[in-house]
């Protein structure tokens, strides 16, 4: 097993960057040959989402991707990464993940008065436009949006005086923590964001874990609204120290920088508490105080325990907490928090097409008392559903109807050669997914958006309370980003042609030679690995499990004490 080495690592291209920048002093660096485009104006971001639109329409038809099962909805998708700029590695993780998941990233540069109070930093916040732009060239964005705020139709003052339309979010989830002391701050950036969906129309939006309120303020805004748009929160990024990446903390110095890892440091005393078994949230937040007021410079404004999609206060984690913190050092006012989750462990396996995932996942499931949890057998469920009730392959809103009415049930099954037991709206199906019939269409099914979006709605539902192992190609960076253990499991070329040849073989199908086989293999590698959008691509914190000479056992054995030596630490 080796850990996994990112030579894309957010610190790579920024110190390459700023090393670049530094040395040449020039005014733009092309490494990649791609202009990021900087638009300024409304009229310019209409036109060019226009001309991207019509672009990737016909990409989708003149190209097979349609009908990749696990990608092709991703083809023609726009990501949205909002910021204020001065971008950093917080904001690089963002993006990078947009890229993934998108043929077309914007990211928008805006500093927004709105969200200032008076006597807040609006006109001390750092404005690095060029660098950005830069940056953002490196990182493979395709379009800045970075207006004035007359541009944006908003006058430089706050929202109470602003006199705009303004979009309030429910009082609840803007009076606590930051709200209490940033008043305004929570409807500046619900009205902001609401005017940038609304001018970018994006597929999915990125934003941050750091800005914990912020995520399910706007994660409530797009449901309450039915905004068209999928919230995607990422990780926070932290330096060395544990300090998350923030432009603000370029008002800190050095000195001032390390005393500020003392929040962390807090919020991982706390952590260790919880793991140990305190749930307790007068208890985990007194930890926190302890660690912090080591520091006296910093000046706690609040340490809260709080739900993490309503934010309501609470006195004991039962499923998920968030333990929250907003210090001053000095005039800089840092946030930062971390989700206490009481669940049990996520196993994510993700790999390249026949190196043996879903045997492996069965065994590692088994062996662990955890449950399997056979995504292909969902997307199989809905399309015997869409069989039986005789429509159209390519109906899809009437597909996207039926796969958000259904109900499917996946138990475990003591025989570990036939999988889960599968029920749909009260049906055994277990048998009847497995026919030549569902077979034969099920890719084209498992390729509709709407199906996708809906099973792994239903995939990360059944995540909350843990206990699974699931396999695919984005399990770990894209259904479940937070999972405990994430393993990428890989074969040579060679190995999986000789798999899938004994597997042929025992199925009694026709011969294919070796050759033909490993032709296929590492063609299909190739495209996986190449796509624009949503390439293969091991999760940051995978760990690569090498299976060649292995069989399934010796490669169970390894996963499973890989998860006893990370659930021990
Ligand atoms: P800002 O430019 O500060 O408004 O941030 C823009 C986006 O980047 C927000 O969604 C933030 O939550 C996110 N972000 C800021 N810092 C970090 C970090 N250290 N790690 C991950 N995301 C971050």
């Amino acid at each position: 097993m080796t850990p996994h080495s990112h030579n894309n690592s957010p610190s790579s291209i920024i110190s390459s960057l700023y090393f670049r920048y530094k040395l040449t002093g020039e005014g733009s660096i092309r490494t990649r040959g791609i202009f990021v485009r900087l638009l300024t104006t409304v009229a310019a971001l209409r036109c060019y989402l226009t001309k991207r639109c019509s672009e990737n329409k016909l990409i989708a038809v003149t190209e097979d991707l349609k009908l990749d099962e696990m990608t092709g909805w991703y083809q023609t998708a726009v990501g949205l990464v909002p910021t204020m700029g001065n971008l950093h590695q917080g904001h690089l993780s963002l993006i990078q993940r947009a890229r993934q998941e998108n043929s077309t990233v914007i990211v928008t540069i805006f500093v927004n008065p709105l969200q200032f109070a008076p006597n807040e930093d609006y006109q001390r916040y750092p404005r690095t436009l060029e660098l950005d732009q830069q940056f953002c060239e490196q990182a493979g964005v395709d379009a800045i949006f970075a207006p004035t705020p007359e541009e944006m139709a908003v006058p430089q003052k706050s929202i109470q005086e602003s006199r705009v339309t303004q979009v309030i979010p429910p009082s609840a989830m803007i009076t606590g923590l930051c709200g209490r002391s940033r008043l305004g701050h929570f409807q500046g950036v619900a009205t902001i964001v609401t005017k940038l969906f609304n001018l970018i129309q994006p597929d999915r939006a990125y934003f941050g874990q750091k800005d914990g309120q912020q995520l399910a303020i706007i994660k409530r805004l797009v449901a309450d609204l039915n905004l068209p748009v999928e919230i995607v929160g990422c990780p926070t990024m932290r330096e060395a120290s544990g300090l998350a990446f923030s432009s603000r903390n370029q008002y800190l110095t050095v000195t001032a920088k390390q005393q500020a890892a003392a929040l962390y440091r807090g919020l991982r005393r706390a952590e260790a508490a919880f793991i140990a078994g305190d749930r307790n949230s007068n208890k985990l937040i007194a930890l926190v105080q302890q660690e912090v007021a080591i520091v006296s410079t910093i000046l706690v404004e609040y340490i809260e325990l709080v739900e993490p999609t309503t934010l309501m206060s609470l006195e004991k984690v039962e499923e998920e907490g968030m333990l929250a913190i907003a210090a001053r050092l000095g005039s800089t006012r840092l946030i930062d928090n971390i989700i206490l989750r009481d669940r049990q462990p996520i196993i994510a396996i993700d790999g390249p097409a026949g190196a043996g995932k879903s045997t492996v996942a069965r065994q590692v499931a088994a062996n662990l008392n955890l449950v399997y949890l056979d995504t292909g057998a969902m997307y199989r469920a809905v399309t015997w559903l869409v069989l039986q009730k005789g429509i159209a392959i390519d109906d899809e809103c009437a597909i996207a109807q039926l796969t958000n009415q259904c109900k499917i049930e996946l138990t475990p099954n003591q025989d570990l050669q036939s999988s889960v037991r599968v029920w749909i709206d009260g049906t055994d199906v277990t048998q009847a997914i497995r026919t030549i019939e569902v077979t034969s269409i099920v890719s084209a099914i498992a390729a509709q958006s709407y199906v996708r979006q809906a099973l792994v709605k239903q995939q990360q539902n059944w995540g909350k309370r843990g206990g699974l192992v699931a396999e695919g190609r984005d399990i770990g960076t894209h259904v479940f980003p937070d999972a405990e253990v994430k393993i990428f499991l890989t074969a040579s070329v060679s190995e999986r042609a000789r798999r899938r040849q004994e597997d042929f073989n025992k199925q009694g199908q026709p011969e294919m030679s070796l050759e033909q086989l490993e032709r296929d293999i590492a063609e299909r590698d190739w495209k996986d690995s190449t796509r624009k959008v949503s390439p293969l691509q091991k999760a940051a914190d995978a760990v690569e499990v090498q299976t060649d000479g292995l069989n399934i056992s010796e490669v169970t054995t390894q996963i499973v004490n890989y998860y006893q030596q990370r659930l021990s630490q």
